[in-house]
């Protein structure tokens, strides 16, 4: 028995795809990332949702997750692994065509090994370093790579050479964007400079893609965005702005519901929940959730967040519990044991979603979708 339900709702999903088609264009591939278990969503049920809406590339963290991407795809996409890659399991990934990025000599000579043993091409991402410091070949270990790739082409098929970007959903980061754009331009020079032949380009997740045209190139690797919500606020702004837009075209696919499991009666003056988290002003009536940060809704939601129940907007009040939370219910009609609850979902146009919470650091949506439990029960409507 579970206490709370996971809804995706495949026009939404189409919607949203087709709003990402509109600003990067026709020609730009739409690479969908499935890390994290779909950003929460449930990798299998992404999988099948994004392949009957025409995506067939997929970006990963790791293999393991590509493997998933393997087992649920039917429709052949490319998958291509962007993390960590066991080099024990490199020849699952290699036998299976799985593309994976490259940004290390070790990867690259292990994979190489393989290669041969394998009598297989390896399809690499060849990542290279322009600021964000975290992974990629940097400029001066550019020789080296060319000699190894000239040497072994007849066992190498570059897909594309790309990079990420550190924090393009923030205006502040503005400057260090487009100093590592131009860096990654410099990059491609020197790999025509050499003659090495790739077929892509890529660089841009999903705020690179809104705000930065000049990102988008061959293809977009597009997480949060697919899922209908904004990589930040001010993301969202810069569009509605300048697009001079009221409606969002965005719609989260995602709802997750629950029921109210008990309902009390708290006087004016005591507290409710754990410690003085919250204090009663007045009489209230209160509900508890059984949902809690065992189930992915973290304590930075304790006093701060709200949900949907009967169609009414209920606060969220005190601590959250391992387990449970509890909701204020006073002044709403008819709410009974059992009724259900919406904690991120649309319906009759009110609408709960995390982005609208107080957080100004919006890395909220991310972090609070990833942690919604794999095992919950997941249902795609519309089909
Ligand atoms: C997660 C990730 C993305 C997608 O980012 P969104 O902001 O969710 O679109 C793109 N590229 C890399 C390398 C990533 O790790």
């Amino acid at each position: 028995m579970y206490s709370s339900k996971i809804y995706l709702d495949k026009k939404k999903y189409e919607e949203n795809i087709r709003f990402i088609k509109k600003i990067i264009g026709e020609k730009t591939i739409i690479s969908s990332v499935v890390k994290g278990n779909a950003y929460g969503h449930g990798i299998k049920e992404m999988i099948l949702l994004a392949e009957e809406s025409g995506i067939n590339h997929f970006s990963v963290f790791s293999q393991d997750e590509a493997y998933k991407v393997k087992k649920y795809s039917t429709k052949n996409s490319t998958i291509m692994i962007m993390g960590v890659l066991s080099l024990k399991k490199i020849n699952w990934v290699i036998s299976n065509d799985i593309e994976f990025f490259v940004f290390n000599f070790k990867r690259l000579k292990e994979a190489l090994k393989t290669s041969k043993k394998l009598n297989k091409k390896i399809k690499i991402h060849i990542e290279v370093e322009t600021g964000l410091n975290r992974t990629g070949f940097s400029e001066k270990e550019l020789p080296e790579l060319f000699k190894i790739i000239q040497k072994n082409k007849e066992y190498i098929t570059i897909k594309g050479i790309c990079t990420h970007f550190a924090g393009a959903e923030s205006i502040a980061n503005y400057y260090r964007i487009k100093k590592q754009n131009n860096r990654f331009k410099k990059y491609l020079e020197e790999f025509d400079k050499a003659n090495i032949k790739y077929e892509l380009t890529h660089a841009a997740c999903s705020a690179a893609a809104v705000t930065m045209p000049n990102t988008r190139r061959n293809l977009v690797r597009i997480g949060i965005m697919q899922y209908g919500f904004w990589p930040s606020d001010e993301t969202r702004m810069f569009y509605l702005t300048k697009k001079q837009k009221k409606k969002d075209p965005l719609q989260p696919i995602l709802s997750w519901e629950s029921e109210i499991m008990s309902i009390k009666h708290v006087k004016a003056g005591e507290y409710i929940g754990y410690g003085d988290y919250y204090l009663a002003k007045e009489d209230m009536t209160i509900g508890t959730v059984p949902i809690g940060y065992a189930q992915g809704y973290g304590r930075q939601l304790s006093n701060n967040s709200w949900i949907m129940v009967n169609d009414e907007i209920a606060e969220v009040i005190g601590v959250i519990n391992m387990n449970l939370f509890q909701i204020n219910i006073s002044g709403l009609e008819n709410v009974n044991i059992g009724d259900r609850v919406i904690l991120i979902g649309q319906e009759n146009n009110k609408e709960i979603r995390f982005a609208s919470f107080s957080d100004k650091k919006s890395s909220l949506n991310y972090e609070i979708l990833t942690r919604i439990p794999e095992e919950l029960p997941r249902e795609i409507i519309n089909k």
